[in-house]
């Protein structure tokens, strides 16, 4: 076949849908479409803005599920704020309240699991602390190396001169510490939260929440083994929508080198959703020595073992409670590379949503160095593999060049019964 008629109608038939994807957004913002949706269905937003473990990474190979250390935020279908730990992730969920319509609300209610440094560094670097009009109000339990206002003297300590620039007194925002235990449990809104303790050094909570769009179960740092506590994850876990879970280490260390480091694995996470009657699993924590494509081999073993896992990645926004699919994920879109639009002829080899094995002829319409985008009309599974083949014109003819790939994002597509796969290349 000749590529090149094939290509300029498609490229017409794409120029028309976006414009008539143009119009339809001018006609109603995206913002008045989930604002009328939220009025209606309950649903609530789970970003993850850190999902690193122990110390933020920089490495290029680990750049795809992301380096920032834990924080997590959940917009409730009330419109609570809730954010869960102060890792480096805090930083960039900071520079969103300076941007126009970022997000601000009166309120924020921040959980801290415990003060390793991991969970509390991004405190120093979070902006909208310095702002007098924001209130935050913080929830941690008493250290028993700290005693009564444990969480306030972790910031006082943290800032303490000659370990930052600024002392506490820069800080204009109204804060509020409330100590929880164990066992507490609280309303903020119309949201519950429950705070059991995990098997951790020197002690870490976990915590449940229950929207009335659904449940979420945040267990990070744990590790399992202990009769008690084990129980305890147990009762946060049960029946969640969406329970998040340490995956730092693999069940081989876990077993041996990694014993007594207050970590779990994917297996442990996998077997417990299974117990509980979890909905999804999220991987969390992900080892600072972990590559991507370590992550990836990880989701793939907890996938024959638990059918719904994501391994929590920078930038992936969970929902709950929308009709039809209780839990959706929505993956980043790549960060800022150079793209091209491409036209190039390809055959693509997957797995849908339903598990089954596709094969499927298309048209690769934008190329980066990392990835690209292709239009489907099979619906592959977010975060799985993808072979593709593409024909490409080189000097001998036209070659045909093999890439494997991990799909990133889906979005609908621009032509009627297609979806827009994002794809980043692995090899
Ligand atoms: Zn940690
Ligand atoms: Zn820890």
């Amino acid at each position: 076949m000749t590529l090149l008629p094939v290509a300029a109608t498609m490229k017409r038939a794409y120029r028309s849908a976006r414009l008539e994807a143009g119009r339809a957004c001018t006609q109603e913002s995206c913002t008045q479409v989930f604002a009328r949706r939220a009025m209606t269905v309950p649903i609530a937003k789970l970003s993850f803005w850190g999902v690193r473990g122990s110390t933020p990474t920089v490495d290029p190979a680990t750049w795809r599920y992301g380096g920032n250390t834990p924080c997590l935020e959940l917009i409730a279908p009330d419109g609570t704020q809730i954010i869960l730990d102060c890792g480096t992730g805090l930083r960039m969920l900071g520079s969103r309240w300076a941007a126009p319509n970022g997000g601000k609300v009166p309120e924020t209610h921040i959980l801290v699991t415990h003060y390793h440094w991991d969970h509390i560094q991004g405190i120093p670097f979070f902006s909208p602390l310095y702002m007098e009009n924001n209130e935050f109000h913080f929830y941690s339990f008493r250290s028993k190396f700290l005693g009564r206002d444990s969480l306030k003297q972790v910031f006082e300590a943290q800032m303490a001169l000659p370990y930052f620039p600024v002392d506490m007194s820069a800080m204009n925002a109204k804060r509020k510490f409330k100590e929880v235990d164990g066992g507490d449990s609280f309303e903020v809104g119309e949201n519950k939260i429950t705070a059991r303790w995990l098997n951790h050094p020197q002690g870490c909570l976990g915590f449940r929440i229950e929207t009335p769009a659904g449940t979420m179960a945040y267990a990070t740092d744990n590790e399992p083994g202990d009769a008690k506590l084990d129980e305890s994850l147990r009762e946060l876990a049960s029946g969640a929508d969406i329970f998040i879970n340490d995956a730092q280490f693999t069940p081989e260390q876990l077993a041996t080198t990694r014993k007594g480091w207050g970590h779990s694995s994917w297996l442990e996470g996998a077997k417990l959703a299974r117990q509980v009657e979890a909905k999804t699993l999220v991987l969390f924590h992900h080892d600072p020595d972990s590559t991507d494509r370590m992550v990836d081999s990880i989701l793939r073993q907890a996938r024959d073992e638990f059918d719904s896992v994501y391994a929590a990645s920078e930038g992936m926004v969970v929902t709950l409670g929308a009709p039809g699919d209780r839990v959706q994920a929505h993956m980043p879109g790549t960060r800022t590379t150079l793209r091209r639009e491409a036209q190039f002829h390809a055959k693509v080899c997957g797995v849908t949503e339903g598990g089954k094995d596709f094969e499927e002829e298309t048209m690769v319409r934008d190329i980066s160095l990392q990835g690209a985008l292709i239009s489907l009309k099979h619906m592959p599974r977010l975060q799985s593999e993808l072979q593709v083949t593409m024909e490409a014109p080189g000097a001998d003819g036209v070659q045909a060049m093999n890439l494997r790939g991990y799909v990133v994002r889906i979005d609908a597509g621009a032509e009627k019964g297609h979806v827009a796969v994002g794809v980043v290349f692995t090899d």
